[in-house]
């Protein structure tokens, strides 16, 4: 034999990196179907011109890699040999064992690929990978390997094989390596592809991440310095690892996302690992205290595993230098199976027997059962390119997109994953061309259809709140309560807080109202008390949640203003002491009326209400019956008098008018100051014929003080008019 025709490096490096639990009768099979490969290959060549055993070589070294065991190795080795020699199955079976034999005519039966441009082919392909899969998972993961090896030298083949190759890597091998959740080969095969389908794209994505490589492995370095004293404190054999993201997977965010580089998060990502799931959570404690996390980045996988079995805590964080990056959280045994997927099952030895699986992956069945019913080649394709797995179904639109869903989707979901105007207008959705209910869970296969209408200021419903099974569908339905509803909101919003208020015995004068929601507005982050009083009305806020805190601040306030008189002392109005003496009821609860706010001196009378005690009216109160005129609230109607012993103060609004003058204002203020009458609001209006008018409350001891009060006001220049007002 030709020693021009041996890899001996190539096969040393194999028998270093094998499993050092391999037996030597494993070792010894592997060297001999080396030999044997050797001998079959003898004076063949590749295109690149090195020679053809190169080849079966690497495949079993990407193999060794994986931790495959002796006979995924051997049948790598052998993997051409049928196909490309005079060797037949027969002779492997007698040499090496039926077991490696059946894997290689697995592989060879792969092998015979056809040009992937013509699709029925290509589905026969996939056709028989899916048999190979499901009765034996080692077969598809040599086929991956010598994929991955091919298309690292797929450089040496014409341009237009180059493109066909790339193209089936990325659309099915590449899937199907992440489906069994293989991830160094899925990004290997990804990354190659698309150097070869958009070079230039490639080159400029290399070139950003080598211009900065140096800033970027500084950055790398820093945070994993900054992190791994963090944790290790309180962790101390957590591991931190850094890495930078696949040009594939920047690829992809910034062509198919139409991103720019600058904007994605994740070109760097740090990894921790950790032993306990308890101890993952703690880190990402740790992470978020270090770190300030960037809202909506956080993903669970632990609680909720990806459908090929990944787990690991995933958030997304800015460093110090504002530069964002992602931290991925796991434990060791996570980590074995977000690299290797289902080959750690060989490596680790997690209860595999043979080559099938005895729980779990069930996707792979299930392709099986339903592509038996795909009669059409276009189907099969689409159902392996959009990697079908239990806990999502695809669904398909009418032109045949396809959308995943989380299982348990319903109609409402799909129309909105689609596009959040074909959510708001739908009116109904037809399956598979029948019509269904709105709560029509979709199944993997189906053909919606969703029906809308183009009628004006139609909507979703609230219902469909409940019914949708996607947060995204929840959130653009929520969304469009909120801005097409603002007006409703806001008033459904603000007739909540005033019946809130109203419950808890909150109650200011108008001014100091405002001030207060203006507060309570502003705490939630929210501008103006009108977003406010909307994120009540659509439901994004609970109005009932808030008030123990509103009730607390609304103390205060009341307190405070006792010795400032910023706010007027409600307090003391609603005791009976108010120096009002209400016949045949003795300290009972008093309210003065604000629709005519009496005061000392005026006649009053009182109405029984209905759990608010008294209300106090002057007598000359438009909403005081004439006398002798029944009505039948008559006998609610009681007679009150001013207790002429009680000296307090009370409020009242003047309404005064006058020419719109520079310094008007400050002249009326000037005035009441030297009264030492309080103004606890003004309202200023301007009209055009150049007058102004203030609405003013003032606080005065009664009837003379205010008169006295009036008098001065009047004389102020510019004053037209100055009137009690609210009777
Ligand atoms: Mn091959």
């Amino acid at each position: 034999m030709n020693p021009a025709y041996r890899d001996d490096e190539g096969m040393k490096r194999i028998l270093e990196t094998v499993d050092k639990t391999f037996s030597p009768a494993e070792i010894e099979k592997i060297n001999k179907a080396y030999e044997f490969a050797c001998a079959a290959h003898d004076g063949q060549k590749r295109l690149s011109g090195d020679p053809y055993i190169t080849h079966p070589v690497e495949v079993a070294l990407i193999l060794a890699k994986l931790g495959m065991d002796a006979d995924s190795i051997a049948a790598a080795l052998l993997h051409d040999t049928v196909e490309d020699t005079s060797v037949t199955l027969q002779s492997i079976s007698e040499q090496f064992g039926a077991e490696t034999a059946k894997l290689v005519d697995g592989v060879t039966k792969l092998g015979k690929i056809p040009l992937a441009t013509k699709e029925e082919e290509q589905a026969e392909n996939i056709r028989k990978m899916l048999m190979a899969m499901s009765n034996e998972i080692r077969v598809i993961i040599i086929k991956l390997a010598d994929r991955l090896h091919n298309m690292r030298t797929l450089k040496h083949v014409a341009p237009q094989k180059r493109r066909d190759k790339s193209l089936e890597t990325l659309e099915i091998y590449a899937p199907i390596a992440h489906r069994l959740g293989i991830r160094t080969i899925k990004d290997e095969l990804e990354d190659l592809a698309i150097s070869y389908l958009d070079p230039v794209a490639y080159g400029e994505i290399e070139e950003s991440l080598a211009a900065q490589s140096r800033t970027r492995k500084e950055f790398l370095e820093d945070i994993k310095a900054q992190i791994r004293q963090r944790v290790t404190a309180l962790i101390p054999d957590a591991t931190v690892e850094g890495r930078i993201k696949s040009v594939h997977g920047i690829y992809r965010k910034m062509y198919m996302q139409n991103r720019d580089f600058d904007e994605i998060f994740d070109i760097y990502a740090v990894r921790i690992i950790v032993n306990t799931v308890n101890d993952c959570y703690n880190c990402l404690g740790l992470i978020h205290d270090l770190y300030r996390p960037i809202p909506g980045r956080f993903k669970d996988y632990i609680a909720t595993p990806k459908p090929n079995r990944y787990q690991s805590l995933h958030t997304t964080v800015i460093g110090r230098a504002g530069i964002p990056f992602e931290v991925q959280i796991r434990t060791w045994d996570m980590h074995k199976t977000a690299e290797y997927g289902v080959a750690a099952h060989w490596k680790y030895k997690l209860g595999m027997s043979g080559g099938k699986i005895e729980e779990g992956l069930p996707w792979i069945q299930q392709l099986i059962d339903r592509q038996n019913d795909l009669e059409n080649v276009e189907d099969i394709v689409r159902t392996i390119k959009t990697d079908l797995v239990p806990e999502e179904v695809y669904v398909f639109t009418p032109k045949g997109d396809v959308k995943c869903l989380p299982m348990g989707s319903t109609v409402i979901d799909f129309a909105y994953a689609i596009h959040s105007q074909v959510g708001n207008k739908m009116t109904g959705a037809k399956v598979n061309s029948r019509i269904v209910p709105i709560d029509y869970q979709v199944k993997t296969g189906d053909i919606v259809e969703i029906i809308t209408t183009s009628q004006q200021g139609k909507g979703p419903s609230r219902d469909w709140l409940n019914i949708v099974k996607t947060s995204e569908a929840r959130s653009k339905i929520r969304s469009w309560f909120k801005k097409e509803k603002r007006d409703e909101n806001i008033a459904e919003g603000k007739a909540e807080v005033e019946r809130e208020f109203r419950r808890n015995f909150i109650r200011l004068p108008e001014p100091a109202l405002q001030e207060f929601l203006q507060k309570i507005a502003e705490r939630l982050h929210f501008g103006a008390v009108e977003d406010f009083y909307a994120a009540v009305g659509y439901g994004g806020i609970s109005i009932t949640r808030l008030m123990p805190r509103i009730k607390d601040d609304y103390t205060k306030i009341v307190k405070a203003d006792n010795a400032e008189v910023h706010i007027a002392p409600e307090k003391k109005r609603t005791k009976s002491s108010e120096g009002v003496i209400v016949e045949g009821i003795d300290n009972c609860l008093v309210k003065f009326a604000r629709c005519c706010n009496p005061l000392p001196g005026d006649e009053i009378i009182g109405f029984i209400t209905r759990g608010h005690g008294v209300s106090i009216h002057k007598t000359s109160c438009v909403n005081v019956p004439e006398p002798g005129r029944v009505s039948p609230e008559s006998e609610r109607w009681i007679n009150a008098s001013w207790d002429k012993n009680v000296r307090e103060e009370f409020k009242s609004t003047l309404l005064v008018s006058c020419l719109n003058r520079v310094g008007m204002l400050a002249d009326i203020s000037g005035q009441l100051a030297a009264m030492h009458v309080m103004i606890h609001d003004i309202n200023t209006r301007h009209f055009k014929d150049g007058r102004s008018s203030f609405l003013m409350t003032i606080t005065v001891s009664g009837v003379e003080h205010l008169k006295s009060v009036i008098a001065k006001l009047e004389k102020v220049s510019g004053v037209l008019s100055v009137e009690r007002s609210g009777g």
